[in-house]
């Protein structure tokens, strides 16, 4: 069963070894001892639906409570420590594109705001209802999972838009294909809410971002259905695939969509490299991507985040001795770990690997072959539980991320850092604050950041911390040029930064396409754009 409060599973657990607690705590500072409002005080918040009947709305406060919040930092603040104040008035599992249609036909008549809900992980507000205007309805595609079409000369697979990463995948290996789309979220993120949020899997660079991927599919928007031509390419005009793409549900609702699939790829091997500093791997990692080797995911730490992720292996001894060698052979505290993986048949994984050994020497770089890289794809989709046991520990952790050039990467993330690190020295406070670079391009990368900071006693006073932080840390990104997200999306959260980077004519495109499709704003209200009454 899902958790209400915090990430994942319930039965999964990410336990923190004592020694890494003890390197937070020197980091960061003691935390301090919190608990979790219990699920009963949220539950009795829950005020009584102001929905109009229609058969199917489940209006128990559960249900409610289940869906009224994704995963970005604010809403861990609102369910953990019962800040959470609106709430869906009802929750419907629609299984077919008519039911669809009649929801929204309903939501026109009674003045609904709907927002469709797929793995409810967004992490930037896309999920939570407007504190007034109409009642919400949340649609859960949960129901609508199945592969409908596997057309295996084309190389395409159509699926309904609610169905989940690992359901996805089913479907596909057992006839021998692949999607491979594999964000951190996979475990619950679905179809439907990668392509409207344009999201990017951990192996983007063989498999492509979610764009590339996504060939055709059927939306129902309050103005009528649109279907997409499915063709491979086209010259005809715009691309309208792209108006979906982003749109954050407030066109309509994706019931379903065709995808290039792949044949399973004979074999497949992740494994590590090192680099004496970041400056030194960015410029390796760099002429690797200008060199498009065969390879399916670049992921660069720089030397905090490969400290952390060494601290919290919980291997001490193990990392004792990996520490030795690496020092030996030039790798020292400055050290930054490459974590990079190898997708195809043997022949070609063999070439890709070769060349880049040869790029990873030229720039003063070390192989490690064992462990490392295993390792860390077996634990891929358990690292997000790292953040409930630190939040019970006592640390509120977030991310943030943005793209640029590379000519601007170092600095866009100096700058970046030192917001985030600074961010709190007026009341004392100390941010943990690591990055690593996971997408890579010929002209530039994405940024990932990670940071780190005490929970503070009074929930309001952590939610503030949060505010602050990422409120600096955006605006370091538009000033460096940065887009404000390469990889969440806008929901609420990057609001405030949007127009910076679509300019006053490109927020008035956006603005007037919601307005053609969605005239009486029934749709997601109030995200990725506020439009007026
Ligand atoms: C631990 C963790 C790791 C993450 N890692 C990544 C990552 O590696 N890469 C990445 O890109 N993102 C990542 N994310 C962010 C998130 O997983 C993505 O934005 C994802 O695409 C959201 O999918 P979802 O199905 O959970 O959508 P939801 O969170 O349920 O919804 C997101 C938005 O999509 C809309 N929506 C959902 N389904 C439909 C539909 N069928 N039709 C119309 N609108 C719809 C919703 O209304 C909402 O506006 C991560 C999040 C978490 C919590």
């Amino acid at each position: 069963m899902k958790r209400i409060q915090g990430w994942g599973n319930i039965q999964t657990e990410y336990l923190v070894p004592e020694s890494a607690q003890a390197y937070l705590a020197q980091t960061v500072g003691n935390p301090f001892t919190l608990t979790n409002v219990t699920l009963e005080s949220l539950l009795k918040k829950i005020p009584p639906s102001n929905l109009p009947s229609h058969p199917g709305i489940l209006v128990d406060a559960e249900e409610r409570l289940r869906h009224a919040r994704g995963q970005s930092l604010n809403d861990w603040v609102d369910m953990c420590d019962g800040l959470v104040n609106t709430f869906p008035d009802g929750v419907i599992y629609p299984n077919t594109i008519e039911e669809i249609r009649n929801l929204i036909q309903y939501a026109e008549t009674h003045k609904i705001n709907l927002i469709p809900y797929g793995g409810g992980s967004s992490v930037v507000g896309h999920l939570t209802p407007p504190n007034e205007g109409p009642p919400t309805l949340s649609v859960d595609l949960g129901h609508m999972n199945q592969l409908m079409d596997l057309n295996t000369e084309n190389l395409e697979a159509t699926f309904e838009a609610g169905v989940s990463g690992p359901q996805l995948e089913d479907h596909l290996k057992k006839q021998g294909y692949v999607l491979g789309h594999f964000p951190q979220s996979w475990e619950y993120s679905t179809l439907g809410g990668w392509i409207v949020t344009r999201s990017v899997g951990q192996q983007s660079y063989h498999y492509g971002r979610i764009e590339p991927l996504f060939v055709t599919g059927h939306l129902e928007t309050p103005s009528g259905p649109l279907d997409f031509p499915h063709v491979p390419k086209s010259a005809a005009g715009p691309d309208l695939r792209h108006i979906l793409l982003g749109s954050e549900a407030r066109l309509g609702i994706l019931t379903q969509a065709t995808m290039r699939i792949r044949r399973l790829p004979e074999e497949e091997n992740f494994y590590a490299a090192f680099f004496p500093t970041f400056s030194i791997g960015v410029d390796a990692l760099r002429e690797i991507a200008q060199a498009e080797l065969n390879l399916s995911m670049l992921r660069l730490s720089d030397p905090i985040e490969t400290e952390t992720t060494f601290q919290l292996s919980g291997e001490e001894k193990l990392v004792s001795i990996a520490k030795k060698g690496l020092n030996l052979f030039g790798q020292g505290d400055e050290r930054c770990m490459l974590i990079y993986g190898l997708t195809g048949n043997h022949a070609s994984n063999t070439l890709a690997d070769r060349q880049l050994a040869h790029l990873v020497r030229n720039h003063q770089g070390m192989m490690v072959k064992f462990y490392l890289g295993e390792a860390w794809i077996e634990k891929r989709f358990l690292t997000p539980y790292l953040r409930n046991t630190l939040w019970d520990l006592g640390y509120a952790l977030d991310t943030l991320e943005t793209a640029l050039p590379w000519h601007k990467i170092q600095q866009g993330r100096q700058s970046i850092i030192s917001e985030l690190k600074g961010g709190l020295t007026d009341e004392g406070e100390k941010v943990l604050v690591f990055s690593h670079i996971s997408h890579v391009y010929t002209n530039g990368a994405s940024l990932y950041i990670t940071y780190l900071y005490r929970r503070a006693p009074d929930p309001h006073h952590t939610l503030d911390r949060w505010k602050r932080l990422k409120g600096a840390a955006s605006q370091a990104i538009v000033a460096q040029g940065g887009t404000i997200t390469h990889q969440h999306g806008i929901g609420m959260d990057h609001q405030p930064y949007l127009a910076a980077e679509k300019g006053p004519l490109g927020m008035c495109i956006i603005e007037n396409i919601i307005k053609d499709l969605d005239p009486n704003q029934v749709m997601n209200r109030q995200k990725l754009i506020k439009l007026g009454k």
